[in-house]
């Protein structure tokens, strides 16, 4: 400045420069091959909305050549952080971790409005980090359930002060148990046959509020394979909610008490069914790696994880799948699979189920276009940019359908919620029927 002061730097460029891995930003080359990735580069067909494009904004801010505005950022919570763009980079650039510094600190920088502090605060840190709560959670979505009331604000119309979007959600939640896993069957359960290895199973929050029988369908699974099973009471929520929704504190707080309660179980394998809670799981050696009290142990952790697929194709023994009174006892019936972006980009896995569905006799797989694409789930995007959700849903719906297929299994809860809503909403119901893996697996088990 001419006359010798230095203008004040604005807040959250500050906050960003602290935050983003400038290595990581400076190996983006440029070269655009993550484009064609891009599920909201392909619906927009922008730069902006590209993972480049996000690269190069993030960079302009932080070199100084442009203030972080409201455009900038929307278009960082426009990202789905599917993470499609990470196998796709020659220069391997860790983007899922640059758009979580971005939104980590943004959120630190931002005043929300009251309604949306509270539930932010309740959702972050007053449900999901604790188990006991969210098992409250459970019960008080069966009373609804069951008791009449749901039947009630259908019934009266009180639905209808609801977005669309909450309300559409709202019809397909399956029924809640209203007991978890551990309540249910008990924390340890022995391998049939000789003992291979011995597992833990992390058996998450949405998981076992929603999908119970998922979760005992994943340890009848694994210890037929031969596993000894072990569920650790004391474990919580993954923290993959709070990472992505800039919440990166409260995502270490919940990672260093998994890591002190698989680590008490003393495992050889920590098994998810869950790709979303999986990935990060996976990364808590990267989400630790500045705490040298927890940097160590974060790494025996992550190195353990794996997804239930992986680990029965890879080392369990290989289970008949032959069972011929199964939902259309042993008539041929079509199945097709949505890849979970983060079991696919994060953990990499994605042989391992196909191999599985393959293996199932009497299934004839088809593989779907599109299916490594992001179907618009997201955490909770298709709450919070229902418009991109709902058209990526659309495109998804099309090449679900265009593969006639009865069931199209997936490996995520998000994901599962998902194509339930988008076969509703495209009046596939009847024809197709979206099923958990581990569930469409468990039913032809032949025990
Ligand atoms: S995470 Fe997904 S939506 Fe975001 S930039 Fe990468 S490919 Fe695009
Ligand atoms: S592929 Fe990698 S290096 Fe190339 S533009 Fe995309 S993020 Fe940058």
């Amino acid at each position: 400045m001419a006359n010798g002061q230095t203008q004040p730097m604005n807040p959250l460029t500050e906050k960003l420069r602290l935050r983003l891995d400038e290595d990581q930003l400076t190996n983006c080359m440029r070269c655009g091959f993550c484009l064609p990735a891009c599920p909201t580069f392909a619906e927009t067909g922008l730069e902006a909305e590209s993972p480049r494009g996000r690269i190069a904004l993030m960079k302009a801010v932080t070199d100084g050549l442009m203030a972080p505005d409201q455009a900038f950022e929307d278009q960082m919570n426009h990202c789905l952080g599917c993470r499609a763009c990470e196998p796709a980079c020659p220069a391997g650039v860790k983007y899922g971790q640059l758009i979580e510094q971005a939104r980590d600190a943004i959120e630190d920088h931002k005043r929300h409005k009251p309604l949306v502090r509270a539930a932010r605060h309740a959702a972050f840190k007053t449900v999901f980090p604790h188990q006991n709560r969210m098992k409250w959670v459970g019960r008080g979505l069966r009373f609804y359930q069951k008791s009449g009331l749901r039947a009630a604000a259908h019934a009266t119309g009180a639905m209808k002060l609801f977005p669309k979007h909450l309300r559409d959600m709202e019809k397909i939640l399956p029924d809640a148990a209203g007991r978890g896993v551990v309540e249910q069957i008990g924390d340890r359960h022995p391998a049939k046959g000789e003992k291979i290895a011995t597992v833990a199973l992390f058996r998450g929050c949405i998981m076992d509020v929603l999908f119970t029988d998922t979760n005992i369908h994943t340890v009848d699974l694994l210890t037929a394979a031969g596993f000894e099973v072990v569920i650790p009471r004391e474990q919580n929520c993954c923290g993959a909610l709070h990472a992505h929704s800039g919440e990166a504190e409260g995502a270490r707080e919940l990672a260093r008490r998994n890591i002190q309660t698989f680590k008490a179980a003393g495992v050889d394998y920590i098994v998810s069914n869950a790709g979303g809670c999986g990935a990060i799981l996976s990364e808590y050696d990267h989400l630790l790696h500045e705490d040298p009290q927890w940097r160590d142990d974060a790494v025996w952790f992550a190195e353990r994880v794996v997804d239930i697929s992986d680990l029965l194709v890879r080392f369990g023994r290989k289970l008949d799948f032959g069972r011929d009174d199964a939902a259309g006892g042993t008539e041929p019936v079509r199945i097709t699979y949505q890849d979970s972006c983060h079991l696919r980009n994060v953990m990499r896995s994605s042989d391992a189920p196909r191999k599985l569905m393959r293996q199932v006799e009497g299934a004839q797989y088809v593989e779907m276009t599109g299916a490594d694409r992001c179907c618009g789930s997201a955490g909770i995007y298709n709450i919070t940019q229902p418009a991109m959700a709902g058209q990526i849903l659309d495109h998804k719906m099309e090449h679900a359908e265009a593969t006639q297929a009865s069931y199209l299994l997936t490996s995520n809860p998000g994901c599962l919620l998902q194509m339930k809503h988008g076969i509703e909403e495209h009046g596939l119901s009847g024809r197709m029927e979206a099923v958990h893996i581990v569930d469409f697996l468990h039913e032809r088990l032949n025990k």
